[in-house]
């Protein structure tokens, strides 16, 4: 695959992340435009609210596209959703007959605002990443015990929260919660000093399903990929997590980038997963390369100075794909439903730059990070802006998602305050 060829130029650019190619889907508004759906071409937005009211896309059962959210589209199925991008390829697509019709519902992305691209069904969180779970096991219950028995055979994962959900750019507020007390003393209750970040990819579900489903269909049923932050309070999940998992730790805030990448433009860019160590039982083995070859980058910016990156890694180090995540989901008879949001766990690479969070890079807090600034990081501080960034490197172009990010403001002095 290499670069189609838009007329709209600024699409064109090897390093883009938004070329023809891509046509990710977020939602946006302007002074004048209330938020509806588009897709991103160059550096501008194709209205789809208009590009349906004028008859220039018909898909599904329309409109589908004047609503503040894709999930009209994600019930359509598969056949639509090849069907809108082979419509919008045509439209896009440099020498097309339509650019003069098309061209006047073009929108400026420096003048739009993104939200959230979907409504979040419910959302799940894996911990699907070998690296990190040998990392954080190692420090929570010593190298011994670092991965727990079922870690070779189940995608362990728990059921988070839809509601804290946020698009990029929304500030989020340090937590406070219940911490352990030193030496085994009582716990007190204060803001957490060990907050920090996740860098996932998120997988949306499109369709639904009843009853188990095999890892090749739970594929077919994933509609694309987000940027995911999924923030941690580390303390809060030291003394809260046994038996049952995390709760309050990831309850805050979830970060979501604004525009999913589909399915279709990752084609190209699948990879198979790593060697299994163990056979995994045959309705969650590999059904083809599930997996995808996405850079992903972290960067920390202290509030008011420039930004660092602390980490990079690839998206291809997971040991279980989403497709695997989301058929394992649904062995108990779980339904899914469009809209459902899985976490891919955190990524990390094998080096200690790959590490996906500072928990790791830090490694609990004995080996600070040190800034471009000059500044050391072990967690995160108030006022500090973390931005997670991906890309997938083609022939001549590049599958962006657009910067996933959010500040961290102070905690409240005090929370039951009235
Ligand atoms: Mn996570």
């Amino acid at each position: 695959m290499s670069l189609m060829p838009s007329w709209v130029e600024s699409a064109n650019a090897p390093d883009h992340p938004f070329p023809l190619n891509n046509l990710p889907c977020g939602v946006f508004s302007t002074e004048t435009l209330d938020p509806r759906c588009g897709v991103a071409i160059g550096d501008m937005i194709l209205d789809l609210a208009r590009a349906e009211a004028e008859g220039l896309v018909e898909v599904g059962a329309g409109p589908l596209f004047d609503v503040p959210f894709w999930n009209e589209l994600f019930e359509e199925g598969p056949e639509v959703w090849a069907a809108l991008r082979a419509r919008l390829t045509a439209l896009l697509a440099r020498g097309a007959p339509e650019r003069d019709r098309v061209e006047p519902l073009l929108v400026p992305q420096a003048g739009a605002e993104m939200h959230m691209p979907f409504l979040v069904a419910e959302y799940t969180d894996f911990y699907a990443g070998r690296h990190h779970a040998t990392n954080v096991g190692t420090m929570f219950r010593g190298a011994e015990n670092a991965l727990p028995p079922n870690w070779l055979h189940i995608p362990i994962g728990y059921n988070g929260r839809a509601s804290s959900v946020v698009v990029s750019g929304t500030p989020v507020r340090r937590p406070w919660g219940q911490l352990k007390g030193p030496e085994d003393t009582a716990p007190r209750f204060a803001p957490s000093r060990r907050f920090d970040l996740e860098l996932e990819m998120g997988a949306v579900v499109g369709q639904a399903s009843e009853g188990p489903v095999t890892v090749a269909e739970a594929d077919e049923m994933i509609f694309g990929y987000v940027l995911l932050n999924d923030w941690s309070a580390r303390d809060i999940q030291a003394w809260e997590y046994q038996p049952l998992g995390p709760f309050q730790a990831k309850a805050t805030a979830t970060t979501i980038g604004p525009w999913i990448v589909t399915r279709a433009a990752l084609e190209p860019f699948r990879v198979p997963a790593p060697e299994r160590e163990v056979p995994l039982l045959p309705h969650l083995a590999d059904a083809g390369p599930m997996l995808y070859d996405i850079e992903l980058s972290v960067t920390l910016a202290p509030e008011g100075e420039a930004a660092t990156e602390i980490a990079r890694t690839n998206y291809r180090e997971m040991y279980y794909s989403s497709a695997q995540q989301l058929a394992h989901h649904t062995t108990s008879g779980c339904p899914m439903t469009p809209g459902d949001l899985l976490g891919s766990g955190t990524v990390s690479g094998p080096e200690k730059h790959q590490r996906g969070s500072l928990l790791e890079l830090s490694w609990g807090g004995k080996e600070p990070v040190t800034l471009d600034t000059g500044e050391a990081r072990s967690f995160l501080e108030d006022g500090d802006t973390v931005t997670l960034h991906a890309a997938a490197r083609g022939d001549g172009y590049t599958i962006g998602f657009g910067p996933c990010a959010g500040q961290l403001l102070p905690a409240l002095e005090d929370p039951y305050k009235r």
